[in-house]
């Protein structure tokens, strides 16, 4: 069998192993290694590294899918501020989020108005036809506040199925990276 000389990687003892031992435990200090191979050159590791340099690629690995993902939240958050401003009804106040409430008030508003003034003015042609126009003209704008309403509320609804989703991947990304430190903590424990 073709066998190789290395030297170990922790006390420098010399080691000879087949040539195709992947691991070895260094015979003088007990020391788990692993032999590596780079071009025509081999030589040996502590196994302890080799399962650190796995854990912290592992970790970063995870590190940047949960900074991915925080990124995503954070966009969807800032798509929605703009979106909102647009669907939202401006008044003295500033911007109102118009409701489906406001809706049903000036509907009222648009029958108890005309009412009133039929009955305080006691009915004349042109005090009816005032009525009328009011009616219509608030009943317009009570339909076109409800439409407002409900765009509003598919809008808000889509952005919080969004936000939903990227936030529990990124709780499932979260505890994916713990238990990757985890078990490679384990690792360490059982090696
Ligand atoms: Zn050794």
């Amino acid at each position: 069998m073709d066998t190789v000389s290395l030297s170990c990687n922790n006390c420098g003892a010399a080691l000879t192993l087949p040539e195709s031992a992947r691991f070895v435990t260094c015979s003088y200090c007990k020391t788990q290694l692993e032999v590596k191979r780079e071009g025509g050159a081999a030589f040996t590791e502590i196994r302890e590294a080799v399962a650190n340099i796995e854990r912290d690629v592992a970790d970063l690995k995870h590190d940047s899918r949960v900074r991915a993902l925080r990124d995503e939240l954070a966009s969807i958050d800032s798509d929605w501020d703009d979106r909102r401003t647009a669907l939202m009804e401006k008044s003295k106040d500033g911007y109102v989020v118009p409701t489906e409430g406001g809706a049903i008030f000036l509907f009222a508003l648009s029958i108890v108005l005309p009412v009133g003034i039929v009955v305080a003015s006691g009915g004349p042609a042109h005090m009816i036809l005032l009525s009328i126009a009011i009616f219509l003209g608030m009943g317009g704008f009570g339909l076109y506040y409800r439409e407002r309403a409900r765009r509003y509320e598919a809008a808000y609804a889509s952005y919080r199925a969004r936000r939903d989703d990227a936030e529990s991947e990124l709780a499932v990304a979260q505890s994916g990276s713990k238990k990757a430190s985890r078990r490679a903590s384990q690792d360490e424990d059982d090696s």
